[in-house]
């Protein structure tokens, strides 16, 4: 029997701070062959930072022509396209990739960032109605009926390109591995020994790093979503990157974060955006009625809330923290 040792590669990706961690032998290989495919990924796929960086997007090129004609796009950018758009046809209120227009009005998390005034926020909101969008399967086209309008994948883009880089170490068959992509974590396989693996749940309220617990987990993505993330401060009101779709200011809500549990890091990072409606009485009862979906939620007043399937797998470690 050889001896598992982990191997740890940092990188930087969609403006986080990515690691990959290899378990077992022969797998020397699979870390720069990640790195390459979501950096790739992520070329086709940005709609921010500087226009150099956006040059190699499909999802700007479908953006820059909005209301002036369709654009086609490869199999795998069209499928994720697809899944965003019918996903914010069905979560109307809590997620919507169509919100582009408003998120870059606010700006938060980019130098830029500022409080939009009412006008302009109605104004902007006006160009989100995912049923302006149309998706042609056959071409792979996609049109965005207005000028103006702008798809935002970045509430599940890490949580697509988490998928991908754990399908990569499936593949290569490694025993086990883990994938965090800035606060959206892939689990693959077990930790050393077959033991599950424990992802650390992020405080709300202290540095990156400073947990409040951790869940344990085998394949299966735990995906967190926080007001904390990125937020903005001016007039002495704090505002947070995550933006109701109905009043295009950030959610009014009594949760610091949700933490999802799901087969598939893609939803995972989709309900951790579709559970922020409601704050937690909402969010609870929507997480609860979706089968394989679970979440912890962490209140203001920090009370940690779970639901009744990753109740188990739940252990809290920081005392200031109550389980409710
Ligand atoms: P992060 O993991 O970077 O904190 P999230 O998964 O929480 O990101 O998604 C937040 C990002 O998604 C925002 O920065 C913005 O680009 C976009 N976004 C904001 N509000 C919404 C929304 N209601 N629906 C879909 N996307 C959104
Ligand atoms: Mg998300």
């Amino acid at each position: 029997m050889g001896v598992h040792e982990r191997t740890l590669t940092t990188f930087p990706l969609m403006g986080t701070s990515a690691t990959l961690c290899t378990l077992g032998e022969g797998d020397t290989d699979i870390a720069p062959a990640v790195v390459r495919r979501l950096r790739n990924l992520e070329a086709r796929l940005t709609v921010n930072g500087p226009v150099e960086a956006r040059s190699r997007s499909q999802v700007e090129a479908v953006n820059l022509a909005s209301g002036v004609s369709a654009v086609a796009v490869d199999a795998e950018v069209y499928s994720l396209l697809r899944t965003s758009v019918r996903a914010s046809r069905e979560h109307r209120g809590s997620f919507n990739a169509l919100i582009g227009p408003v998120v870059k009005a606010w700006g938060i998390g980019f130098a830029d960032a500022r409080v939009p005034s009412a006008a302009e926020i109605e104004g902007q909101l006006a160009l989100t109605d995912p049923d302006e969008v149309e998706l042609e399967d056959e071409s792979r086209t996609v049109a965005l009926h207005r000028v103006g309008m702008r798809l935002d994948l970045g509430a599940i883009a890490k949580g697509y390109a988490a998928d991908v880089a754990a399908a990569m170490l499936r593949q290569a068959g490694l025993p086990g591995g883990l994938i965090d992509l800035g606060g959206n974590v892939v689990a693959v396989g077990t930790a050393e020994g077959g033991r599950p693996w424990r992802v650390g749940i992020q405080s709300p309220f202290a540095g990156r790093g400073a947990i409040i617990g951790h869940l344990s987990v085998q394949d299966t993505s735990v995906v967190t979503s926080g007001i904390y993330e990125r937020v903005l401060e001016a007039g002495g009101r704090r505002f947070h990157h995550m933006i109701d779709p109905l009043t295009g200011y950030p959610f009014e809500t009594d949760l610091a974060s949700v933490t999802v549990v799901a087969a598939s890091s893609l939803d995972a990072d989709l309900w951790a955006t579709v559970a922020q409606r409601g704050g937690l009485a909402g969010g609870f009862a929507a997480v609860s009625a979706e089968p394989g979906i679970e979440a912890v939620f962490v209140t203001l007043d920090r009370r940690v809330v779970a639901t009744a399937g990753c109740r188990g797998q739940l252990t809290l470690t920081d005392r200031a923290f109550s389980l409710g």
